[in-house]
């Protein structure tokens, strides 16, 4: 198994996140965590787009320390139930394309180590 040391947060690059990686936190089997607030953002920007949100009933426990539903919610939003099972706001060049708008979840990622993540490894100026 190969260890990666890190130092201190990565912040997100276009280029690697987009180019390079296909943008993967953006796909699969991810999940948007968001408040009431933002739910209501998304839907006042989602144009044609069809997004499903699903309501948390269930009380929040994280599940790790960067885990945000100790402190968002009540609102999901899984890739893996829409269109090509990735963000309805990934365009076809894997670019956010609500980029200003986007939720905090997405504006604080990457916080940790992902698998595959191209990020972590590198050293970015
Ligand atoms: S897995 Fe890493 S490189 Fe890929 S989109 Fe996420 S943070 Fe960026
Ligand atoms: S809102 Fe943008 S950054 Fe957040 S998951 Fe969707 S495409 Fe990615």
């Amino acid at each position: 198994m190969t260890r990666v040391m890190v130092s201190g947060p990565r912040r997100a690059t276009t280029a690697i996140c987009a180019v390079e990686c296909g943008a993967k936190c953006c796909r699969g089997g991810g999940v948007l965590t968001l408040s009431e607030t933002e739910r209501r953002r998304l839907e006042g920007l989602a144009g044609d787009r069809r997004i499903t949100f699903r309501y948390l009933q269930r009380a929040y426990r994280p599940r790790s320390p960067g885990d945000f539903r100790k402190v968002l919610g009540p609102w999901e939003l899984r890739f893996r139930e829409h269109e090509g099972e990735q963000c309805p706001f990934l365009d076809e060049h894997h670019l956010c394309a609500i980029y200003q708008d986007r939720p905090a979840a997405c504006r604080a990622f990457p916080m940790r180590p992902e698998p595959a993540c191209l990020l972590w490894p590198k050293e970015i100026p």
